[in-house]
Order: structure tokens, then sequence, then C-alpha cells
């Protein structure tokens, strides 16, 4: 449990000062005027004329319930892309500031750093693809603003030793960003929920994954209302369209439909995965708490190639840190696996 942190340290001082731009949808957002000229839009073309809500309110007061998180501890971004990039634009301080993150991890983490010129500490996981929180902190100095942790983890996918990201969420005088992005298909306790008891915690979530959603490109962020706020002020006016909005309100009218997606998944996940036991071709199968699962090849090269060849594709990931020989296999429908398994067994 941490009291509190001084945000003003670690906001960038020319955010914390940053007068937002207050778009015409800001200044008057009530329901009762009927004669809208006040933003230049057109008149005709009716709903597309329009801009969209800057702060998606309807969108976020269902999410709210959903989730289990105030609308006001909510930020909505275009994809998790948003909301992995404005935290280096809010706290870093680009040539000066340095993040910590676990290593092998999801690649927008290094990708928004090196883009805001931010220094990027990755931190090698042990032989279990578990994290010390030990090393993390060690990783850090007195330029560091923010430690990215994700789990249940890319690639890898499973899930990180849950004392050790409290430790970090503890001991760290920082932002702690814990990535939940595959939490649906996990059966660990989300931080999303603990978000009372840490003030330098934020949280995110995507509709990419079990919501069948990543055309829509949308993502989440859950933090204490300050965070959200600053997220707020630094984000695009209008950063979620409105067909974004929309389509994402019809998902939300039918959470069972995601469930029961989740649960078809995870029954095809163990029948997978136990099937790659059975390879010859497979030397190992990691644990996984997410909608895809790690194997070590004897040769993951020639067996992408081949796979490639009949028209199914795998994600590669020999040249990753920790992961040499490895294909990354998401699950698909039954039928799916069922083919990728027939040409396994054929190779
Ligand atoms: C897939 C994934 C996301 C989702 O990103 P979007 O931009 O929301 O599509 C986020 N984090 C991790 C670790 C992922 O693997």
């Amino acid at each position: 449990m941490r009291i509190m942190i001084s945000l003003e340290r670690l906001v960038r001082k020319n955010i914390w000062e940053l007068a937002p731009y207050s778009s015409a949808r800001d200044e008057y957002s009530g329901k009762e005027a009927h004669v809208f000229l006040d933003a230049n839009e057109n008149p005709y073309n009716d709903p597309y004329n329009r801009y969209p809500d800057p702060l998606q309110r309807e969108l976020k007061a269902q999410l709210a319930k959903i989730k289990g998180v105030r609308a006001d501890m909510i930020f909505l971004g275009n994809g998790s892309d948003e909301a992995i990039d404005l935290p280096y634009r809010i706290f870093c301080e680009p040539g000066k500031d340095n993040v910590v993150a676990i290593e092998p991890t999801y690649g927008m983490y290094k990708v928004c750093a090196d883009i805001n010129n931010v220094e990027y500490r990755p931190v090698l996981l042990d032989e279990q693809y578990q994290v010390h929180a030990d090393q993390l902190l060690a990783a850090t100095d007195a330029n560091t603003k923010i430690i990215w942790i994700c789990s249940p983890n890319n690639p890898t996918g499973n899930a990180l030793h849950r004392e050790e990201i409290e430790k970090v969420l503890t001991q760290f005088e920082g932002i702690v960003i814990i990535d939940e992005a595959y939490s649906d298909f996990s059966s660990q306790k989300t931080f999303r929920s603990e978000l009372a008891k840490y003030p330098n915690l934020i949280v995110l979530n995507t509709f990419s994954k079990a919501w069948g959603l990543a055309s829509i490109r949308l993502g989440m962020a859950f933090a204490s209302p300050e965070i959200i706020q600053i997220y707020n002020k630094v984000k695009y006016p209008y950063n979620v369209n409105l067909l974004t909005q929309r389509q994402a309100m019809e998902a939300l009218k039918d959470p069972f439909e995601v469930d029961k997606w989740v649960k078809m998944l995870l029954v095809e996940r163990t029948r997978l995965m136990a099937a790659f036991q059975d390879l010859p071709i497979c030397e190992k199968v990691y644990p996984t708490d997410a909608n895809f699962f790690l194997a070590k090849m004897t040769d993951a090269k020639s067996i992408y190639d081949y796979l490639v060849d009949k028209g199914i594709i795998v994600r590669n990931r020999t040249r990753i840190q920790l992961c040499n020989n490895c294909l990354r296999i998401t699950i698909g429908m039954k039928g799916e696996n069922n083919e990728l398994l027939a040409a396994l067994r054929q190779y």
C-alpha cells in the first residue's frame, strides 16, 4: 500500500503547466441545445458531420460497470498504442529521463521510447520467464520515470509473479505501467482492481484481443483521476472517432458473447498445447495465461517457412532473447488449429 506520490515531481514541467486545447465540444457539452453553430461543422450529412464526444462519456459510463473502475479513472485511446505513447510524453524528458522494462516483452514500449528519445533499459527475465523485483529496481536511477510490466507477458505468454510486481509497486518512486492486454484469458487476479491501493499504477487493457475488435483501434488505460486528467490534457482532442465509440457500445451490450469466445479459445488452447507436446519437432511448450503460447521447436526458421508455404502464418520469435527457436502460436478456431496441426505432423 502506498499513501501518495508526488505527481508534480514526476510530470514534465511543460506538461504540468500545459493549457490544453479547448474544443467547441469541451466548452458546451450539454444535450439541451438543438442548434449547433459553434464548431464550424457542416449541417448536412448527419450523424457524421458532428465532432464526437472528446471524452467518450457514454462509453466510459458503460465500461465503468463492466471493468469495475470509476469512469473518471478511465482513458480511451487509439489502440493501446496511444495509451503506451502518452506516458512518455507526459513523464519523460527526452534525452534525460529513462524507463525500465522486462525483456523480452511487447515491442511497442521500446519503439515509443525510441520515438520520444527516451533511454530504454531492458532487464532480462529468468529462464522461466519470471521477473525479479530487485533486478528491476536495481536498474532504476533518479531519472527513471516508468517501469513497464506486461502480464500475462507477450511473447512468453505467462503471468508474472504477483508478489514481485507488488514489490515494484510499493518500492519504486515513479510510475508502474502494467499491460494486462491478455488478462481476460488468465485466471490470475487483475491489477485493475488494485488502483486505490497504488497511486503510481497505470493498467492497460485493449479491445483488440478478447473483445475481438482489433480493427476499431480502442485501448484503455486505468489510473488515478489525477493521472487520467493529464492523459486527457495531452491527447489529441478527438482521439476516438464516432464509429469506434459506437461499435464499442454495441459490443458492451453483449459481454456474454466475449465470455463465450474466451471459453472456446481456452478449450482450444489446452487441446493445441497438448498436441504440440506430442510433435517430434516440438521440444517444449511454455505455460501460458494468454490466447497464444510459445513453443520451442527443433528449427523455428525452417518450420516457419514451411508453414508460410502452406498459407499458415505463425510468429517466428527465434531472434528474441531467451526465445531461441521459438514460435508464437495464436489460438484460432478449431478448424484453423487442426490445419496447423495436420501441416506440422507432415513436416
Ligand atoms: C496485442 C497487445 C496490445 C494491444 O494493442 P492495441 O494497440 O490495443 O491493439 C497491447 N499490449 C500487448 C502486450 C499486446 O500484446
